[in-house]
Formats: structure tokens, sequence, C-alpha cells
């Protein structure tokens, strides 16, 4: 079996590659390096299943492979913002590129799509029959958009030539490899509280959102890319729910920080409430998060306190 990461390099990407190779698959890792790190990777790089590609996913290529997951889009708000229109163009371009080559090579093709779909959800917990409630013209919207157009190529290419997909929502996942200056909120407030600085919570802080621990979630995206029963979309996330004042109180217990929390604007269309309806990943995949918050924000902040010493 011979399987494509595009975004390999990436966080969620740098632990499929290395759950593909201990798996027995030959992994070819593409990745432009705009979030993610060659030093990911690395470890894998003497491995002889394993090769590094260094290539942009809005331009096509063509690779002999089995199973095609596409992961390559900056996931952090921070990220996809700094170049909305390169953002769009990753996720819609990056999924035509990624279809064509699986269908050149009649390989399997996984999309990782997003809780964003929802947008500032009206429904909750969501299930994957929610449309969603996106702002089309909004800041988030070069990545929320990106994403439902993509997710409509991959289902157009399922029912015009017959393409073998799978789509997971993936809701907010967090753990080792993710970047110091990533942006998102547990990297943030674990960093902040590592270095004794204030923990910015955006907003009152009572926005809420579920956090998935990154093992559980690939062991979700390889059930879900092996299993015949659903093409998808298959939401994937922790359904466990915080506000972000609750995980800011945990970040700085867990740490023993001495710093103080801050309170900054809310950015505009930030989602109220997040949580997973597992129900069909809990069917279809007999899958469902086994590592609580505690325990991985002990590995994460670990893994934070090597990397900052
Ligand atoms: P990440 O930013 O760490 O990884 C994205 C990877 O894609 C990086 O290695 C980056 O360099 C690469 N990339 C970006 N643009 C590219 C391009 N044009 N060509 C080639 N490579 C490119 O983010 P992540 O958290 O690992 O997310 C991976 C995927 O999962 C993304 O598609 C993201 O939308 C999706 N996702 C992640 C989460 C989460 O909570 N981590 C939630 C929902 C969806
Ligand atoms: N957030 C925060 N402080 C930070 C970073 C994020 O309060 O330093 C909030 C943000 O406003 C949002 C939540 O935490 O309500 C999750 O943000 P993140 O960027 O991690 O992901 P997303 O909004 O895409 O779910």
């Amino acid at each position: 079996m011979r399987s494509l990461v595009t975004g390999g390099a990436g966080f969620l990407g740098s632990h499929l590659c290395e759950r593909l190779l201990a798996e027995g698959h030959e992994v070819i890792c593409l990745d432009n390096f705009f979030t993610g790190r060659k030093a990911h990777v690395a470890p894998f790089l003497s491995h002889p299943r394993f090769e590094l590609v260094r290539h942009d996913v809005i331009d096509p290529i063509k690779l002999e492979v089995d199973r095609v997951y596409n992961l390559a889009c900056p996931a952090s708000p921070v990220h996809y913002q700094h170049n909305p229109i390169k953002t769009i163009k990753t996720s819609i371009l990056g999924a035509v590129n990624a279809l064509g080559l699986a269908k050149r090579v009649k390989a399997r093709a996984f999309l990782a799509s997003t809780s964003e779909v929802y947008g500032d959800p009206e429904v909750h917990p969501q299930p994957e029959s929610y449309w969603g409630h996106v702002n089309p013209i909004g800041i988030r919207s070069c990545y929320d958009e990106g994403k439902r157009c993509a997710e409509t190529l991959y289902f157009d290419y399922h029912r015009e030539h017959g393409l073998p997909i799978r789509v997971a929502r993936i809701f907010n996942t967090y753990g080792p490899r993710m970047l110091p200056d990533d942006g998102r909120v547990v990297t943030n407030f674990i960093v902040q509280a590592l270095k004794g600085e204030d923990l910015t919570v955006y907003g009152e802080g009572q926005q809420t959102r579920s956090f998935c621990y990154v093992d559980d979630l690939i062991d979700g995206f390889v059930r879900l890319m092996e299993q015949e029963e659903t093409v998808g979309p298959v939401n994937l996330g922790n359904p466990s729910e915080f506000t972000i004042l609750e995980l800011a109180e945990k970040v700085i217990a867990m740490t023993k920080s001495s710093s103080k929390i801050i309170h900054l604007p809310l950015p505009a269309d930030d989602p109220q409430q997040r949580r997973p309806d597992i129900s069909l990943a809990k069917k279809v995949l007999d899958w469902e998060p086994k590592v609580p918050l505690e325990e991985g924000l002990e590995r994460t902040v670990t893994f934070f306190r090597e990397m900052l010493s």
C-alpha cells in the first residue's frame, strides 16, 4: 500500500505519516513548508519506505499511489488569514489536483475537512446532516468556504466518476508538533503559561470548543479511510466541551504558572459554540476518543516544556 499525505510535514500530517509507516505503508509526504517543518518528519527521512517531496498543491503532480490523504492547508486562523487568497486556492485547487491524481491512478481520496463548514452553528451539538451557518464574505470565509467547496468537489468526483472518497470533518485537535507560534488556543495558552506571560482570552471566554488529542484523531482517519460502509462526511472530534475560560484556568493550574488571564477583543465571526455529534463515527468506525483533555494537555505541556527549555 502506497499513501500520499499532502501537508504531511504539518502537525496532523506528520502524525499521520508516522502512523502509516508503522502500519507498513510506503509514504510519500508532500508539503510546501508554509506551516509544516522538515524537523517534524526528520526522524522518518532515513526510513526506507518514506519519501519527502517539496511541492505546492495548487500545481498538479503525477504520482503512483493507492491512497491520497489531502491535508494541505493552514489550519490556524492566524495562518489561514495571513494570505487568504492563497488559502482558498490551496483548498480548491489542492482538491482538484488531489482528485485528478486519485482518478488517474484509481486511488482512494481522503479529505481533511473541518467543523468550520458548520460556521457559527445554530444547531448544537453538530451532526453531519447540519448544513451550517457560514458567513461567505468574512475573514474566516477563505478557510470555511474553501473547505465547503472542497467537499463539493469530492462528492462531485464521487458521483460523476465513481471515485472512492472519504471526507472527515475534523473538530479542534491539539498535541505535540504544533508550532509554538501557531496562534491556536491550546498552544497559545500553554506557551504563555510556560513563559509566565498573560493568557490571552478573546472576548469573555464563554465561547466553547471540544478538544481532541491528536492520536485519537489519527486513529479515526485510518479507520475512515479503510472502512467500506460510508464515504462520509464523518465528524471526528472529542465531544467533551469546555469554555475557553475553563481551558485557560486548566492550563494555568496544570503548569503551576504565575500567569494571569487578560481579555482581548473577540475576532469577527468567532463561533460561539462547537461540539461534535460523533454518533456516526461510533457506529460505522467503532471509534471514539480515548484521551481526556487533562491527559492530552499533560503530554502537550511536556512537549512544549522540552522545546522551550
Ligand atoms: P498545519 O498548518 O500544521 O498543517 C498544514 C500543512 O499543509 C503544513 O505542513 C503546510 O506547510 C502544508 N501546506 C499548506 N499549504 C500548502 C500548499 N499550498 N501546498 C502544500 N502544502 C501546503 O495544520 P494541521 O492542524 O496539521 O491541519 C491539517 C489539515 O487538517 C488541514 O487541512 C486542516 O484544515 C485540517 N483540520 C485541522 C484541524 C485541527 O484542529 N488541527 C481541524 C479541522 C481541520
Ligand atoms: N482564542 C483565545 N485566545 C487565543 C487564541 C484563541 O481566546 O490566544 C479563542 C478563539 O477566539 C476561539 C477559540 O479560542 O474562540 C479557539 O480558537 P482557535 O484559533 O484555536 O481555533 P478555532 O477558532 O478555529 O476553533
